[in-house]
């Protein structure tokens, strides 16, 4: 789900800087023209206007210095500032002179200029103006032609210089205008680019904080998506802001650049850290079968030893220590909720015989034998144990004298039909077995015990392979 959103607003992102950056290709053209065009008026005055001004000084007297600082500066391409100063001081000079000149009734400096060799001088100045209007022709504007139009033929018909001064105004102060207008486009621009500049570092830093936070952060999924959210609608913002400064749109194209590549970087480091991520998973994974596995041993380990503790190597029985924690717990469980069980003591009888007669290991091999005979007699919750040598227990719980009778007559008829042959000899095994149930009194299990090993020394007394009940 995050993923589609992010696809989305790369799209949203890329679409957006192939508008911007259209729009900063047309404004570069368009400050370029600008550029070109100062350029051209530049040489243009810098050509035409100190010859127009030689060309009246030339020889003379009485015309203001400023004219001839005019004229310097237009040479040396002076600063549109100056040349804008100088023209006024001249300007100025001209009334002041004509006032003057009105009030005494003497020849004004245009009069004066009328005494010259005047001809020559309007049709040469006349040549200079009509140049300098062909080339505003080529340079200006088609909104000017009109005017330049009427300019031309102004020129053309001008037969004194009093009306030659007049065009001669006219056409410096379009020129001037027009300087002065390029200057003010290209002071706009730079001003713009500069506040453009001043935004956009600004915009990078902000962004550049919101992303190595970001960084910081980083949990794939929700924060950035909510980041980058805010950042697009701040950049919205400022576009709205900047409605008027297309200029503006177009150097923050290069912003929305660094947000899609800091987007990259972000999905990249997300894909990262998911294959981190998985990796870690993998190892945890096999680590944790590893460690299931050598727990699961452990524990079948200490099974095997818990039974090994409790089991009697040779028969496969319980052991004397299990018997004695089985039978303890089968007396508590009597002292304190009253329930019965009763308890056989088995011994077999002459096994000293067997075991001179035919070896000790055909006297093991009669004791392993009487205790799978016996098993089988058992009910579930029995437990039989080798209490020691050729002598077993049996624990039954739930179970009254008479019923511990009965199955202890079964064990000594089922062990009694046992028949080994040895060496062409019928091999036979008995047993004498002393049954008891727990009684009121009973404190300790030795007492049960002893009542049941008791029977058993009656047992054998009797004659022995028999049960006796105490
Ligand atoms: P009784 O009928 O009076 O019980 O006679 P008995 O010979 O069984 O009695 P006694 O206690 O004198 O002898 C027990 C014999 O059991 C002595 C010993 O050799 C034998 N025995 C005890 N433990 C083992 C054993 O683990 N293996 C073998 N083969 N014999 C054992
Ligand atoms: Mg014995
Ligand atoms: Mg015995």
């Amino acid at each position: 789900m995050a993923d589609t959103t992010s696809v989305k607003k790369i799209y949203e992102l890329r679409t957006e800087i192939e508008r911007l950056q259209s729009q900063k290709d047309t404004l570069i053209k368009e400050l370029d023209q600008t550029e070109e065009n100062l350029e051209t008026s530049q040489k243009l005055y810098q050509r035409y206007l100190p010859l127009i001004i030689d060309l009246l000084t030339e020889g003379r007297s009485g015309f203001p210095p400023v004219l001839n600082e005019l004229s310097a500066a237009f040479k040396k391409g002076s600063s549109t500032v100056k040349i804008e100063y100088l023209f006024f001081k001249f300007h100025e000079a001209m009334l002041k002179e004509e006032q003057a000149a009105t009030k005494t009734g003497g020849p004004s400096m245009l009069a004066r200029l009328l005494k010259g060799p005047g001809h020559h001088l309007i049709e040469e100045q006349k040549q200079g103006y009509l140049e300098i209007v062909n080339a505003l022709k080529t340079t200006l504007e088609i909104s000017h032609m009109e005017t330049l139009n009427a300019l031309t033929k102004r020129i053309l018909k001008t037969r004194d210089l009093k009306s030659m001064g007049n065009v001669r105004d006219d056409l410096f102060g379009l020129l001037l205008n027009h300087i002065a207008g390029l200057g003010a486009d290209r002071d706009k621009i730079a001003q713009f680019v500069q506040e453009i500049v001043k935004r956009i570092l600004g915009m990078e830093e902000l962004i550049g904080q919101s992303f190595s936070y970001a960084d910081e952060v980083l949990q794939p999924g929700e924060g950035f998506d909510t980041l980058l959210t805010g950042e697009m609608e701040r950049l919205k913002t400022d576009l709205d802001v900047a409605k008027t400064l297309d200029e503006l749109k177009a150097q923050v194209s290069g912003t929305l650049l660094t947000i899609e590549e800091a987007l990259k970087r972000k999905v990249a480091k997300e894909r990262m850290i998911k294959e981190v991520a998985e990796k870690n998973r993998y190892v945890f994974q096999t680590g944790f079968a590893r460690f299931k596995k050598q727990l699961d041993q452990a524990t079948q380990y200490s099974r095997e030893l818990e039974q090994k503790l409790n089991q009697d190597p040779l028969t496969g029985a319980f052991n004397r220590r299990a018997y004695n924690k089985r039978i303890q717990d089968e007396l508590d469980r009597f002292l304190q909720y009253g329930d019965i069980f009763s308890l056989l003591v088995i011994d077999a009888d002459k096994f000293k015989d067997v075991n001179d007669t035919y070896g000790h290991a055909i006297g093991d091999k009669c004791l392993q034998e009487i205790i799978k005979r016996t098993a089988t007699q058992l009910k579930e919750g029995d437990m039989l144990a080798r209490y020691g040598g050729e002598e077993f227990v049996v624990v039954m719980p739930e179970t009254d004298a008479h019923n511990a009778k009965k199955l202890a007559e079964r064990i000594r008829q089922t062990i009694a039909k046992i028949e080994f042959i040895y060496k062409n000899d019928a091999v036979t095994l008995t047993v004498s077995i002393g049954a008891t149930q727990v009684k009121e009194g009973d404190a300790v299990p030795q007492d049960v015990f002893d009542r049941a090993d008791v029977a058993v020394y009656k047992a054998k007394e009797g004659g022995r392979n028999r049960v006796v009940l105490n």
